[in-house]
């Protein structure tokens, strides 16, 4: 269906973010607080898309998307401040359980105790293997400049191979080929994904743009994450729409209007706020550039559930254990204690991913159930059997949301298609996590995508703002 020319006088806000995650969220705020009109979207019955808190009967409240706060995660701890949200310092204290190969081990910190010569159960052949793999990896991904990875010679040679590829040529060991398969589905670099649907110059991106080194999981946040999304919205106030799903965005010389099911609004300039495969599904007239339509077909999701366990207290602390868990065992291969010492109850936040996602997805709830608490009982003790709640989050089977944490590239998207994913359409801007250069896949890259649509916009309105003034003066 097309629609008649907008005039600027046509448009009812300079504005329309859609998708009210935190990219959009802050992006809506900073052009309200410059003084502009904008209309925020949203899908769901509720604002903060990946970034989402609930309250316990217990009191305690858990997160059910994003949670740890990185120790660079500069705006977005400033934005913490801003609003007067505290943090605490993420559980570590005390041991590290790693299960691997069906044996149990016990060491200190996150991998600390293995630099400082403290390896149960690993082998010296099997560290120096690892660690040597790491620094040729750590080599590769810091020769990557900032910025998303050009399509150039070099990057298209490292986006031609997986991961897996790279983890064959470059460990030996079975230790050494799980620790990095492990970095990637469980930890970090993007995703997370199984190293043979994962390019390899997309994994060591991710390593650049959001180095483990910078410690991403170092704080929680007192209240849960999910309180920013509400903070913002209420200065926004009735600026948010829930509930209208955006159908399809059109455009015109001089503005865009966005149409739901039930309703039409037009504004100068729309922010489209998501994860990119989502802002696929929306139907543009007149078309995207084939390059941005081939890009949003290609970007994957990760396979991700998160379940968090609460129990009456952090019974693991009496035996000295950190209540963290890694290891290649059945379902789990990363939790994390993630009690809020103000509530003096236990929670464990734990994800099943890639593979084991897809074979846990199709259990029964009770089996699902059974799987993880069964994981959790050889970690941490029997104990672990008996939670006082039981949370599972499955992002993937969300379909606004379809996957977590973030989007991957599998191999040949970033040389092919990339330089579609941040570049703006006319009046159509992009946001969103994925978008951002740094700490892409996290709250911060959220933020800082929000941020930067948003100045974006500002430009273009003071420049529009500019040619209206000198057609009315000409006139
Ligand atoms: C399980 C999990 C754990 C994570 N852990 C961490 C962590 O510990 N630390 C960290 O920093 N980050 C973490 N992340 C990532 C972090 O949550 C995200 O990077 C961030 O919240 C993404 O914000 P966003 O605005 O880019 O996208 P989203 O939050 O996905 O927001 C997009 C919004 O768009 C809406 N939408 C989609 N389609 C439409 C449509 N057609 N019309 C209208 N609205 C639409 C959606 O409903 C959604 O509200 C985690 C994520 C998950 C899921």
């Amino acid at each position: 269906m097309s629609i008649p020319n907008l005039t600027i006088d046509d448009c009812d806000y300079d504005c329309i973010v859609i998708g009210a995650g935190l990219s959009g969220l802050i992006a809506a705020r900073n052009l309200y607080r410059a003084g502009h009109s904008v209309l925020l979207i949203e899908a769901r019955d509720r604002i903060g898309g990946r970034m989402h808190s609930q309250q316990l009967a217990s009191g305690q409240w858990i997160d059910r998307g994003g949670q740890w706060v990185g120790t660079t995660h500069h705006r977005f701890r400033a934005l913490l401040d801003e609003y007067g949200v505290r943090r605490f310092a993420s559980p570590t204290q005390g041991r590290t359980v790693l299960m691997f190969n069906g044996d149990r081990y016990e060491f200190n910190g996150f991998f600390q105790g293995f630099y400082e010569g403290e390896r149960p159960g690993v082998s010296e052949a099997e560290w120096r293997d690892a660690t040597e793999a790491w620094d040729r990896f750590q080599a590769l991904s810091a020769a990557l400049p900032a910025g998303h990875p050009r399509s150039n010679e070099p990057n298209k040679r490292l986006d031609s191979d997986t991961f897996a590829r790279w983890i064959e040529e470059n460990t030996q060991t079975e230790f050494g080929h799980w620790y990095f398969s492990y970095m990637a589905r469980a930890v970090g670099f993007l995703g997370p994904a199984e190293p043979n649907q994962v390019s390899l110059l997309h994994v060591l991106w991710g390593q650049n743009c959001a180095p483990q080194s910078e410690h991403p999981e170092a704080d929680l946040i007192h209240g849960g994450a999910g309180q920013i999304p509400e903070k913002i919205a209420a200065e926004l106030g009735d600026r948010i729409r829930l509930n209208e799903p955006v159908l399809c965005i059109h455009q015109h010389e001089t503005g865009v209007a966005v149409e739901t099911a039930h309703n039409r609004f037009a504004a100068q300039f729309a922010i489209v706020a998501m994860p990119p495969h989502l802002s696929g599904k929306i139907r543009y007239d007149p078309p995207l550039p084939p390059l941005r339509q081939q890009l949003t077909q290609r970007m994957s999701m990760g396979c991700c559930a998160k379940v968090m366990i609460s129990y009456h207290t952090p019974f693991w602390r009496e035996q000295g254990l950190a209540g963290i868990g890694i290891g290649n065992g059945s379902w789990i291969e990363l939790c994390a204690d993630s009690s809020d010492p103000e509530s003096g109850t236990g929670v464990i936040a734990t994800f099943v991913v890639g593979d084991r996602y897809k074979r846990w997805q199709s259990l029964s709830e009770r089996d699902r159930r059974a799987a993880v608490l069964s994981d959790l009982a050889i970690y941490f003790g029997e104990k672990a059997l008996s939670p006082v709640a039981y949370h599972e989050v499955d992002w993937t089977s969300d379909p606004w949301t379809g996957g977590a944490y973030a989007a991957f590239m599998p191999p040949g998207v970033w040389t092919g298609f990339g330089e579609a994913l941040a570049a703006s359409v006319d009046r159509i801007h992009w946001a969103g996590t994925e978008i951002a250069e740094r700490w892409s896949g996290f709250f911060e890259g959220a933020l800082l995508s929000g941020e930067a649509a948003a100045q974006a916009i500002l430009v273009n309105l003071q420049s529009n703002h500019f040619n209206k003034r000198v057609v009315l003066d000409n006139d």
